[in-house]
C-alpha cells in the first residue's frame, strides 16, 4: 500500500466509472433545479451495486450538507468496515477537505470524480466569484491513502455548464 506522503498516482476514470459519473451529473442537475448547488454523489459496493446516492442540500443555509459527507455517514451506519473499504464513491466534484476527512475517517475506498476541486476553484475565479471558505485541496492532501480517479475529461463540459448556471453565468462556455 501507499504510505504517508506517497499517495497513489491519480488515474483516469474507466468507461465503467463513466456510467456512475453520468448519474452523478444527473443528480447534480437535480440539486441545481431544487435551488441547491450542482453536486451529486453515490456509493457503489464491491458487487457494483449502487447502495446510496445523495445531492448537495446547502440551499437551506447549512453549508455542510454535501452529498459526500452524507454518504460517509450513511456508510458508517450501514456497511461493515470491510465493505466500506471495498466501496467506491462517485461524485460530480472532488471531495472538499471536510468530505475527504469524513470519507477517510469511516474507512471508505476509492473516490472517482468528474471535476477536481482545483478546476472548480479556477472556474469560480474566472467568473469573479469569491473563493470558497475552505481551500481547494486535492483529496490526497487530506486523505493520502485513498485511491483517486479524475477528472473525467469527457464530462467536464457538462459539469462546467451546471456550475456556470449556478453562478448566474450565461451563456456558459468552457475555456
Ligand atoms: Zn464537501
Amino acid at each position: 500500500m501507499y504510505g504517508r506522503g506517497m499517495s497513489a498516482p491519480i488515474t483516469a476514470p474507466s468507461s465503467a466509472d463513466l456510467v456512475h459519473l453520468r448519474r452523478c451529473l444527473t443528480l447534480a442537475r437535480e440539486a441545481l433545479d431544487d435551488g441547491d448547488e450542482p453536486f451529486g454523489s453515490l456509493i457503489v459496493d464491491e458487487s457494483g451495486d449502487v447502495r446510496y446516492a445523495d445531492v448537495n442540500r446547502v440551499g437551506g443555509g447549512d453549508h455542510t450538507r454535501h452529498p459526500e459527507f452524507a454518504i460517509a455517514r450513511w456508510a458508517a451506519e450501514n456497511m461493515a468496515p470491510q465493505q466500506r473499504a471495498a466501496a467506491t464513491v462517485y461524485t460530480s466534484g472532488e471531495h472538499c477537505p471536510m468530505c475527504a476527512a469524513a470519507h477517510a475517517w469511516v474507512g471508505l475506498g476509492r473516490i472517482v470524480y468528474v471535476a477536481s476541486s482545483q478546476q472548480l476553484a479556477a472556474w469560480r475565479e474566472q467568473w469573479g466569484l469569491p473563493p470558497a471558505p475552505v481551500l481547494p485541496l486535492p483529496v490526497n492532501a487530506v486523505a493520502p491513502d485513498v485511491p483517486v480517479s479524475g477528472p473525467a475529461d469527457e464530462l467536464l463540459d457538462e459539469i462546467h455548464d451546471l456550475h456556470a448556471r449556478s453562478a448566474g453565468i450565461a451563456p456558459p462556455r468552457m475555456e
